[in-house]
């Protein structure tokens, strides 16, 4: 193999188990099925009219996301699970590098190696927020989580603007991959900033994290440079299954939203549980906590709550290694969670 590839860290996904039945609160996944809609358009024609190639402009999903989100097609970009397009932002704006935090989405810094671009890694303050000043004026592509994860910790629409506005001679994405959990979006400034790529998916507040779906929302000439690396490697990256499923839950938006209302009252009720057991909880704006207690390590906590049939997301890294991140599944898989805790501690 080429000697870059050979020497690549790759990214390692969350467990996925196939076998034991877990509550599973490790990946971010929502834990409500998707809306009804998308059963219905499953239909036997459409498992038929698997044998034809799909749409390579999705065109119907498209259209129906440019409705809801108020943009022209144009402005969109559709993706293989957003995953996808940070890959490509990284492939075509990381000439000069790329600036991201030291704690944020492992797959910022695979992409960077992947593509031989210079990373510079900022650190975060010592309360785990974004050090705003330190993203200005960068001359490289910048890259945010907003809100951030594993910390679910948001930056403000204002604090965005001012990054965004402050490297107008680069592209600035903005990763929302969380977005719809109490953040606030920043999709409109691309109306306002050329430099902006708005990042979403469908995998979290949209239940679809199994069927890949991503988009980016931006000026109409940083979505030419997408779709020119998208149709140079795989026009057809959405299939069929997911491009009806994927219009099917933009038809039904009150159902996610409905959805994340639910989830944002489940994250607080288990944010004051885990405060009340002496938990530290960082302030979230995602589907997921990150937290820490100072009677267990982060490591031995993860590894007791798998043994009893609960898994969460533990990072053997510097400065996080005494966090797991716990999605917020059902109230019901919420409160065995606290229970198991209890039992643990
Ligand atoms: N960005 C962030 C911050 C994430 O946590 C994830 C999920 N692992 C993604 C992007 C990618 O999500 P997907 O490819 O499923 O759209």
């Amino acid at each position: 193999m080429n000697e870059r590839f050979a020497s690549l860290e790759e990214y390692t996904p969350g467990e996925q188990p196939q076998d034991k039945k877990y509550i599973k609160l490790n990946t971010n996944e929502s834990p409500y099925p998707p809306s009804k809609s998308v059963l219905r358009a499953v239909t036997k024609k459409e498992i038929s009219d698997l044998r034809l190639y799909c749409d390579p402009e999705c065109k119907k999903l498209k259209a129906e996301m440019a409705k809801l989100f108020g943009f022209n097609g144009e402005n969109i970009f559709i993706s293989n699970g957003s995953d996808d397009i940070l890959n490509f932002a990284f492939m075509a704006y990381g000439t000069k590098g790329a600036a991201y935090p030291d704690i944020t989405y492992g797959f910022y810094s695979v992409f960077a190696q992947l593509h031989g671009v210079q990373s510079e890694i900022i650190p975060l303050k010592d309360d785990f927020t974004i050090d705003v000043e330190q993203f200005k004026n960068k001359g490289k592509l910048v890259v945010i989580a907003n809100p951030n994860a594993p910390t679910g910790i948001a930056l403000s629409l204002k604090q965005i603007e001012e990054i965004v506005k402050a490297n107008q001679d680069s592209v600035v994405l903005i990763d929302e991959a969380y977005v719809d959990f109490g953040g606030e979006s920043c999709c409109k400034l691309t109306q306002k900033y050329e430099n902006l790529l708005c990042v979403g998916t469908f995998s979290k507040s949209r239940s679809l994290a199994g069927g890949r779906l991503g988009f980016a929302i931006a000026n109409e000439k940083l979505i030419a440079d997408l779709e020119k690396i998208k149709y140079s490697t795989n026009p057809y990256n959405i299939n069929r299954l997911t491009q009806i499923t994927g219009t099917a839950t933009m038809k039904d938006n009150a159902y996610c939203l409905s959805n994340c209302r639910k989830i944002i009252k489940t994250r607080q009720w288990v944010t004051d549980e885990l405060i009340s057991l002496g938990f530290t909880v960082l302030p979230s704006k995602a589907n997921f906590v990150f937290v820490k207690s100072d009677k267990i390590s982060g490591l031995k906590l993860y590894e007791e709550l798998k043994s009893k049939g609960v898994l969460v997301r533990h990072f053997e890294k510097d400065k996080i290694r005494d966090f797991n991140r716990i999605t917020i599944g059902t109230d019901k898989e919420m409160k065995i969670l606290i229970n198991k805790i209890k039992e643990i501690l």
